[in-house]
């Protein structure tokens, strides 16, 4: 680890002003990110900027139903808070796959968005890595590749993202508010996130020295059939290989089959969490079985372009599409 300067930030404005001026300066929420980087030479930031005493630690229910999470709000908080067990049940589930209590009791809204790939190139720095420094080559291209994406990727990169919250987010519509000395803004959630292209060192469209503030998610009436499915190596304290975040909502009659409006992402397979657009569209006025879902997830699969050691992950991903969809269809749960 290089010497760096700690400072704690007094107010957002101080926060962001701080940032501002030194752009080799790096927030800390929860650190449990940002202190296993500095420990192995990822970054050497020369401040820390400790935005963990500001007043972001709320989730406020607003008056148009929409909840709004404090980029500083634990990711034990945000699972055990009952309104999203309740309404977002497949955000609860996806953050309660991930890490180790202990790891979730400390991490943050905002730190899980901007948490780094787990790419074992990018984190061993005796080898060369674009995303760690631009145009030096991505070895996991003809290296060892079988955690990497499927989809999206570029010559330049083909790391996956790693959060679980963030591919329930992307399903569920949420919007990042942000804010620098010039005022506030707002980022559509499939929008916060980058592909690589040729610029991998980039993972989200945050300007310089632009704050996270809090995640707001959109009232979703239906949002209680939501399903999170994560698959993995081990059964916990792992990254998924694949996962899948869904949730259906069949027409209002009852005994109703079809599909009225549907939401579906996956983890694991890209550089971003990956929204299956296409897929929702097909889905919508669809009955809800078996070989509508297997349909689905084929379309949710077109143009992947798997590499040497992950062809895996494509079937796998079409079984936990159809799994995860069959699961929300009945009204959710485990899957
Ligand atoms: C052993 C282990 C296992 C894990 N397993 C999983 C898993 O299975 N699934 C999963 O999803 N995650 C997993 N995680 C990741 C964990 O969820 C993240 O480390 C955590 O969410 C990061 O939050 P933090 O508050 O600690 O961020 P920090 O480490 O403090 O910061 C992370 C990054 O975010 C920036 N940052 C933080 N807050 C803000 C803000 N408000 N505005 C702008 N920038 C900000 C920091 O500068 C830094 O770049 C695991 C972590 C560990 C250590």
């Amino acid at each position: 680890m290089e010497n760096f300067t700690y400072s704690r930030a007094t107010s957002l404005s101080d926060a962001t002003t701080q940032a501002v001026s030194d752009q080799n300066s790096m927030f800390i929420a929860g650190g449990t990110n940002v202190v296993d980087r500095l420990k192995v030479f990822l970054d050497q930031p020369s401040q820390l900027i400790d935005i963990s005493r500001l007043q972001m630690q709320d989730i406020e229910l607003m008056a148009d139903g929409s909840l709004r999470l404090g980029a500083l709000v634990s990711n034990t908080a945000v699972a055990d808070n009952s309104h999203i067990r309740h309404n977002y049940p497949m955000l609860a589930r996806a953050i309660l796959s991930g890490a180790s209590q202990q790891i979730r009791n400390m991490a943050t809204v905002g730190g899980n968005l901007l948490q780094r790939t787990r790419c074992p190139y990018y984190y061993d720095t005796a080898f060369p890595c674009n995303k760690r420094i631009s145009g030096t080559g991505c070895p996991a291209v003809t290296g060892v590749n079988r955690n990497h994406a499927i989809l999206g990727a570029s010559e330049e990169c083909v790391a996956v993202h790693p959060s679980d919250m963030c591919v329930a987010l992307a399903a569920l519509d949420a919007v990042v508010e942000v804010a620098s000395p010039q005022g506030q803004r707002q980022i559509p959630f499939t929008e916060f996130h980058r592909l690589p292209e040729n610029t991998p060192e980039k993972d989200t469209n945050l300007a310089p020295g632009e704050l996270i503030t809090a995640v707001i998610l959109p009232p979703l009436s239906w949002g209680k059939s939501g399903v999170y499915l994560k698959l993995r190596d081990r059964a916990s304290y792992s990254f998924a290989l694949i996962s899948v975040a869904a949730a259906i909502n069949l027409l209002g009659e009852s005994q109703s089959n079809t599909i009225q409006s549907v939401r579906l992402a996956m983890g694991g397979v890209a550089h971003k969490p990956w929204r299956a657009t296409a897929a929702e569209e097909f889905l919508i006025g669809k009955s809800a079985n078996r070989e509508t879902f297997t349909e689905a997830a084929e379309i949710a699969l077109q143009g992947a372009n798997p590499l040497t050691h992950n062809g895996y992950k494509v079937e796998l991903a079409k079984r936990a599409i159809r799994r995860a969809l069959t699961v929300s269809a009945q009204g959710g749960g485990v899957v």
